[in-house]
């Protein structure tokens, strides 16, 4: 049996895990090549990326659905193998999330993301003849990639693209470049590997702002798709192209009291911690039926979430978000300081001279509706609970503190009205319901993935079909045979 490179590399990595040490400490990451392997598909420029992703395309249009299907393959095959990997990578690079998590995602990715099987045609045929509608593809797609899942955005949004024949180009969160950019060559690995051409997939050695704008502006690119938060989601969706735009979410969490109590507590925890909190599903804030708040905490406790009080809480929310003064309007806004995402849960506890070990995976507090925590997407592993009164108390704060991001929704419940009025008022892309946040993109649960959940422009859970366009092709008086 032939042993790749990678499989070479992910020995070295594994036996040096083993040993105390690490293969590649993050300070040795690179944006352009891995432990001595230049990555292809990587350019100084954004307008050399997108002169390469063009040559690429041309070969790709020429290729058949079979020969996508076997890049496709593939890309799961090297996603496999490489997943720890790129969970290290990720983690070291950016400071957050868990690499067994990370693993996870991509080993979901692998499996979960649809290929080719997503492309279909409608055909009517009729005393008028035979008219198709095929899926076609847009031709070279220009992608932004966020910091909290990016080696899983890139192949994921690479699979999707290439089933539906398109090529891309991305501008990766500067601060996740060498994770993102690993993703990049392994998917121009896979596509060599399988007899298609390097460069379906480019991105820059460091990206920026402008490289951003260049892209956007660039003519050759006719789709965006943007997976990030609300500014760039709006930069994007304002920019005159086709774009998907998969931006930010708070999703609330309502308990009611039919629902298992017991299990809920055990579900919110391990959804609320899968990754430190850092995918855009996860729960963020919980309201809880009066009656039932008490259990629900008492089990999350037993579930490895650590209770502080009131005004620890505040201490907390002084040490984890940003206070921004408006010059003009005088008004005061926060943001989560960057330092703080997606760390574990002993290192905010430590921050309040509190010293705990690794079972402890969540910060549980009981705060009112208006707190910070509540109405902030904090993407770390601190959740706060609200008691309320009834349903419709609940689903009145939960539809505030979602604040219209239309994005995900939860709730544990065994009552259908309860779990019906919830859906209907919050109109998110995602509602699951009596399951961790996780089973809504296909972990432990039915349907497919995505890292990219585009609920502004309702593309929903993407994938191959919606980076396709259709186009008609209509047979007058013919080929309808019945
Ligand atoms: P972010 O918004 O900080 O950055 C995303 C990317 O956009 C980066 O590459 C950044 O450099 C770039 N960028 C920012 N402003 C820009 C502008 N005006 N023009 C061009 N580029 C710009 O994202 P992040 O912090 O890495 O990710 C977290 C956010 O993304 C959260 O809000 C999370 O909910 C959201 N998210 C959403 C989904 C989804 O599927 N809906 C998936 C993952 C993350």
């Amino acid at each position: 049996m032939e042993i790749t490179p990678n499989q070479i590399d992910q020995i070295v990595a594994n036996v040096m895990a083993q040993l105390g040490g690490s293969a590649a400490p993050a300070a040795s990451y690179d944006s352009t090549q891995y432990s001595g392997r230049k990555y292809i598909g990587i350019y100084a420029t954004m307008t050399e990326a997108i002169d390469a992703v063009a040559d690429a395309y041309k070969v790709l249009r020429s290729m058949t659905v079979d020969q996508r299907e076997k890049i496709i393959e593939k890309i799961r095959e090297f996603t496999r193998a490489e997943a720890e990997i790129m969970a290290k990578m990720g983690v070291e690079e950016t400071g957050m999330g868990k690499v067994e998590h990370k693993t996870l995602k991509h080993h979901l990715v692998a499996d979960k993301t649809p290929g080719t099987e997503d492309i279909q045609t409608e055909a009517m045929s009729g005393d008028g003849g035979l008219t198709l509608l095929e899926m076609a593809p847009f031709g070279i797609i220009g992608a932004i990639s966020p910091s909290t899942n990016p080696s899983e955005t890139v192949l994921c949004n690479s699979m999707g693209m290439i089933a539906g024949a398109n090529a891309v180009v991305f501008n990766p969160h500067p601060s996740a470049i060498c994770t993102s950019n690993y993703a990049v060559d392994l998917v121009n690995r896979a596509s060599l590997a399988a007899g298609g051409p390097a460069n379906l997939c480019c991105s820059v050695v460091k990206p920026t702002m402008q490289s951003a704008d260049d892209m956007v502006k660039d003519p050759r690119v006719k789709m965006l798709v943007c997976t990030g938060g609300p500014g760039v989601v709006r930069a994007m969706l304002s920019s005159g192209k086709k774009a998907i735009g998969a931006g930010a979410g708070n999703p609330p969490v309502i308990v009611d009291d039919t629902a298992d109590i017991r299990k809920a507590a055990k579900d919110i925890i391990d959804g609320c911690t899968f990754d430190n909190n850092l995918p855009c599903i996860a729960e963020k804030e919980v309201f809880a039926f009066s009656n039932i708040a008490d259990e629900l905490m008492y089990y999350m406790q037993q579930n490895g979430a650590y209770f502080i009080s009131g005004e620890m809480a505040d201490r907390l929310a002084k040490i984890v978000l940003v206070e921004k003064k408006n010059e003009k309007t005088g008004k005061i806004s926060y943001s989560v300081s960057r330092d703080w995402v997606g760390r574990d849960a002993k290192k905010f506890l430590a921050a309040l001279d509190i010293e705990v070990g690794d079972d402890v995976r969540c910060v549980i507090c009981e705060t009112d509706e208006n707190h910070l925590f509540v109405q902030t997407e904090l993407m770390m592993p601190i959740l706060p609970i609200v008691r309320v009164n009834n349903i419709d108390e609940a689903v009145r704060m939960a539809v505030r503190a979602e604040h219209g991001n239309r994005h995900t929704a939860h709730m544990h419940s065994k009552n259908i009205d309860n779990l019906t009025k919830f859906a209907r008022a919050v109109e998110t892309t995602i509602f699951v319901k009596n399951a961790p946040s996780y089973a809504g993109i296909g972990f432990g649960s039915e349907g497919h993935t995505t890292f990219t959940i585009a609920g502004p422009t309702g593309e929903g859970l993407t994938s191959a079909r919606s980076f396709t366009r259709k186009r008609r092709c209509v047979m007058s008086d013919s080929f309808n045979i019945v």
